[in-house]
C-alpha cells in the first residue's frame, strides 16, 4: 500500500469536482499548501473544507516553453483566495489578463488531467 501524501486528499476533491482547503480541526487555521501539523497550535487532526472559488490575481506572466510551444498563450497566475491563502493557477481567458481582476476556479480537464484553473469574471464560458 502506498503511503498517503498531505496533498492527496486535495486531487480526490479535484477529481470529485471540489475545490478543498485542510483545516485545523483544533484551531480552525487553514493550511496551505497542505502540512502534516499545524504551524498555529501544532495539532496533527485537519478537516477538508471546500473553498468559495472566488479570488483576485495578483500577478500573471506568459509562460513559453524553450522549445515546445503551447498553441495557445498559456498565462500563470498567482491567485489571491478571500479565505486568506494563494494558489498558482493557468488563466482560461489570457486574453483578461490584469492584476487585480476578479476570478472564479474551474475545475477543467487538460491532457487526461482534471486541474483547478481559473477564468476572469468577464470572461463568459
Ligand atoms: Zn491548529
Amino acid at each position: 500500500m502506498q503511503a498517503r501524501r498531505d496533498q492527496d486528499f486535495f486531487w480526490e476533491g479535484i477529481d470529485r469536482g471540489e475545490l478543498l482547503v485542510q483545516t485545523c480541526d483544533a484551531c480552525d487555521t487553514i493550511r496551505h499548501p497542505p502540512q502534516p501539523r499545524c504551524a498555529a497550535c501544532g495539532s496533527d487532526a485537519w478537516r477538508a473544507e471546500p473553498l468559495s472559488g472566488e479570488g483576485t490575481i495578483l500577478a500573471f506572466l506568459e509562460s513559453v516553453h524553450p522549445s515546445r510551444r503551447d498553441e495557445e498563450p498559456r498565462c500563470v497566475c498567482l491567485v489571491e483566495l478571500p479565505e486568506g491563502i494563494r494558489m498558482v493557477s493557468s488563466l482560461l481567458d489570457p486574453e483578461n489578463a490584469a492584476n487585480g481582476a476578479a476570478v472564479r476556479f474551474e475545475i477543467t480537464e487538460y491532457d487526461g488531467q482534471k486541474l483547478p484553473l481559473v477564468r476572469t469574471a468577464g470572461g463568459g464560458q
